[in-house]
């Protein structure tokens, strides 16, 4: 079995879902898992939808019409105006918005958000599967929520492997000679509530599909020629790599290149799983092959830059070194906030952590600390990351900026900078 991941784009207009089943045509002796996410910007609107929700509850009706809007739109382009048992399928998905924003809002944001952002890929899994149907294909709709276990960290739905791995195995049993169609980006607590994985998670659900289910490989179809270097919207000379090994995908994606969700690669690793990295628009291009065998060219460097970053200055009050004991239990603060440090340096009285800017986040660190350290945040920077680097690069990348911090290696630099 293949398993293969569509993301937001390749299901955002008519045009893309006839293009996603000419590539299932296209592999059509294999047999077929397929995880999609959300049409389009969907997932961006029900993020809108939900802060609307506490908010101004009218607006958030508004917001619920235009994302349905959308939807009967590609329906209509894909089944004609015609009664298809569709129209009904995904009206009904949609009612469970409408039930909770006639509901006082739940107490935890993070629970609202996944009861209400998981629609978008129950929505399109729904859709697809239809469409399929429609074009004389054998499909299965399954709900992921069923298969992918996961805790109840709303928002970052930690997945119970064990459960997990068992019940995508029983599903193995069950197919024959079918398309099955799931959604990415959610997932299931024991109580029958709703999880996400994180934004972008919907490659890491096929990465968890694919993995528990032994599959020949995984590919996700994207919006570019495969995994480059750096982002041809910044540079203009980025180019694509053929191959890379597991390792340097996972860097990749570690330093924040939008390539790939950084949870993806381990489990297809673990078990030995391909991944390809494919163009949506041109299925026959080869992609970029990740894998065991796969050679690294040293000779490309790669660039990363992650905006809207906080530097974050933490230093004692009393004159103390910043030693072991405040540093664990900083990290443990960190850790427990779901704050990632980007970048970290030392020094006898403060420590210095690049961070993506996350007010909320960060305040349940600086409210625990505030009698102990002082925290100074600069905020609106930049991070630049490159892996393979010449000396003559690190200059030109960071010309008329001031560096706020630096890191070199022999293999990597980092540099937290601002505009002059
Ligand atoms: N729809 C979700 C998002 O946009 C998950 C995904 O597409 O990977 O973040
Ligand atoms: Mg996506």
């Amino acid at each position: 079995m293949k398993v293969f991941k569509f993301g937001g784009f390749a299901v955002s207009t008519a045009a893309n879902i006839k293009n996603l089943v000419n590539i299932i045509n296209m592999n059509s002796t294999d047999q077929l898992l397929i995880i999609v996410s959300a049409m389009g910007k969907t997932t961006d609107a029900l993020e809108k939808l939900c802060l609307a929700y506490l908010n101004n509850r009218n607006e958030a009706i508004l917001l619920l019409n235009g994302i349905k809007e959308f939807h009967e739109l590609i329906i209509s382009e894909l089944f004609g105006s015609e009664d298809h048992p569709v129209y009904d399928e995904v009206a009904n998905t949609f009612i469970e918005i409408e039930w909770m924003l006639e509901e006082e809002p739940h107490p935890d944001f993070d629970f609202i958000y996944d009861q209400i952002v998981s629609i978008g890929e129950l929505v399109s899994s729904k859709i697809i599967s239809a469409y399929l149907a429609e074009c004389k294909l054998n499909s299965k709709w399954i709900d992921a929520r069923s298969y992918i276990h996961t805790d109840n960290s709303y928002r970052e739905g930690i997945i119970d492997w064990e459960k997990t791995s068992a019940s995508i195995l029983q599903l193995q049993e069950h197919i024959k000679n079918q398309i099955i169609v799931s959604q990415g980006f959610i997932g299931g607590t024991s109580e029958n509530f709703t999880t996400t994985l994180g934004r972008e998670g919907s490659d890491y659900s096929a990465a968890v599909f694919a993995s528990c289910i032994h599959a020949e490989s995984l590919t996700v179809w994207k919006d570019v020629p495969g995994i480059m270097n750096a982002d041809p919207a910044l540079f203009s000379s980025a180019q694509k790599y053929e191959e890379l090994p597991y390792s340097e995908a996972l860097e990749l994606a570690y330093y924040g290149a939008n390539i790939i969700h950084p949870k993806t690669i381990k489990p297809l690793q673990n078990a030995g799983i391909p991944l390809f990295v494919k163009p949506f628009l041109k299925p026959e291009e080869s992609g970029t092959r990740i894998d065991q065998s796969a050679k690294l060219n040293n000779n490309i460097t790669a660039i990363i830059l992650k905006k809207h970053q906080i530097l974050l200055t933490i230093s004692t009050k009393d004159f103390s070194y910043m030693d072991e004991q405040y540093l664990s239990a900083l990290l443990k603060t960190f850790s427990e906030a779901h704050i990632k440090l980007n970048m970290m340096q030392l020094s006898a009285l403060s420590v210095s952590v690049c961070l993506d800017q996350d007010e909320v986040k960060l305040k349940k660190v600086t409210d625990l600390f505030h009698d102990k350290l002082l925290f100074k945040a600069d905020e609106g920077l930049e991070l630049l990351t490159i892996l393979n680097f010449k000396e003559d690069e690190v200059q030109k990348l960071s010309k008329g900026k001031t560096i706020m911090m630096e890191q070199i290696s022999i293999k990597t630099a980092q540099l937290v900078m601002k505009y002059l």
